[in-house]
């Protein structure tokens, strides 16, 4: 049984199936395309806090210490990531990508794809991140800004951002935090999509709205000071006119950098057509229609919440019960 992706959610099915009596390397194996040991974690940005508090950032059932109410870093997820593989006994296989799966024969053995080869197995797990590319916008390409223009994923910090006006496009909880970072050093917009709005109401009150989230702890401290931070809260942008950017209000302006806090997607592309096309058959707590087949980690396949570190988790233990019931 092979494990692909060796971040919190499949380390939470690894341990799982350690419990139900599995032992790691003889009875599965979890591969990772990524370098020795580099997690997701490790290019996320410095100073970035993670929205659930450290008493709920449990990974396969095993608790960061000190102070559960603190916003751990994404470093100590790192680092409780390793803790967690090496009190599972879990060596990682870095640097080996899976590229496609299938079913031979009777179907039930899958046949797994990757830049070493392929390997007959009777179980995949599917764990390689429903955050794992850039979302990009149609807009963005007609966009020439003279300084820089990223993506949330690529933000590492303000001496990064060329001197200027900066546009941060997104309001979720990234775009929050790179805005209020980057206010000290720069004069900063930042863009909302009207998800968070509900029709008519004025974009800045509902910016500062608080609300909750599927990660079980209320969403990041929506500050109704953008004003003081000297944030301009602006609607969603829509177009690009050369250095120019075009709100949804008509309003237009021409900042030097942009940093697109627009989310991303997941790293199914690997995965059979059938699977990715399926309308039915699938979000079962992580099962996929194909028998031995499961997604771990991805809310299109498993709970709302299954990006999170307790939906993972929740998924992980439906989907080593599956495994152990197979005949
Ligand atoms: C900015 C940000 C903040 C977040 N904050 C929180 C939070 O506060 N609380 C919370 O619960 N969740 C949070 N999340 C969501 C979620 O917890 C993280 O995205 C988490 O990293 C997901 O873990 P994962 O194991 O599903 O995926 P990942 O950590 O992305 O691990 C997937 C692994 O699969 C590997 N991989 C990918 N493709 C392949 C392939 N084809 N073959 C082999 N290996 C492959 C990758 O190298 C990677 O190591 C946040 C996400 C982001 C982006």
């Amino acid at each position: 049984m092979i494990i692909v992706g060796s971040g919190h959610a499949g380390l939470s099915v690894a341990a799982e199936l350690s419990r139900s009596g599995l032992q790691p390397q003889r009875d599965f194996a979890v591969i990772d395309s990524n370098p020795d040991g580099q997690r997701s974690w490790a290019f996320r940005w410095s100073s970035m806090e993670l929205l659930t508090e450290a008493g709920r950032s449990t990974v396969a059932g095993q608790h960061l210490t000190g102070d559960p109410y603190r916003r751990p870093s994404p470093r100590e997820i790192e680092q409780h990531l390793l803790d967690v593989e090496s009190s599972l006994g879990v060596t990682t296989m870095w640097g080996i990508r899976a590229t496609g799966v299938e079913r031979l024969g009777d179907g039930s053995t899958l046949l797994l794809s990757t830049n070493e080869g392929p390997v007959q197995t009777r179980n995949v797990v599917c764990a390689t991140g429903a955050a794992a590319r850039p979302r990009t916008l149609g807009w963005a390409v007609g966009a020439a800004v003279p300084g820089i223009m990223v993506h949330s994923a690529d933000y590492h910090g303000p001496g990064q951002i060329p001197r200027g006006d900066v546009l941060v496009v997104g309001a979720g909880h990234s775009g929050q935090q790179i805005a209020r970072e980057l206010s000290s050093t720069h004069r900063v917009t930042l863009s909302s999509r009207p998800t968070y709005a509900s029709a008519g109401r004025p974009i800045r009150r509902l910016v500062g709205r608080r609300r909750t989230d599927a990660r079980g702890a209320a969403a990041l401290s929506l500050d109704p000071e953008w004003a003081q931070l000297g944030i301009d809260v602006v609607s969603a942008a829509v177009a690009a006119d050369g250095a120019h950017i075009v709100f949804d209000d008509g309003r237009r302006i021409a900042p030097q950098s942009i940093i697109f806090a627009t989310g991303y997607r997941p790293a199914d592309g690997w995965l059979p057509r059938r699977v990715l096309d399926a309308t039915s058959g699938r979000g079962k707590r992580g099962t996929t229609g194909v028998p031995g087949l499961f997604v771990v980690g991805m809310p299109t396949y498993g709970s709302r919440d299954a990006d999170t570190f307790a939906g993972a988790r929740r998924d992980a233990i439906s989907i080593a019960r599956h495994i152990m019931k197979r005949p």
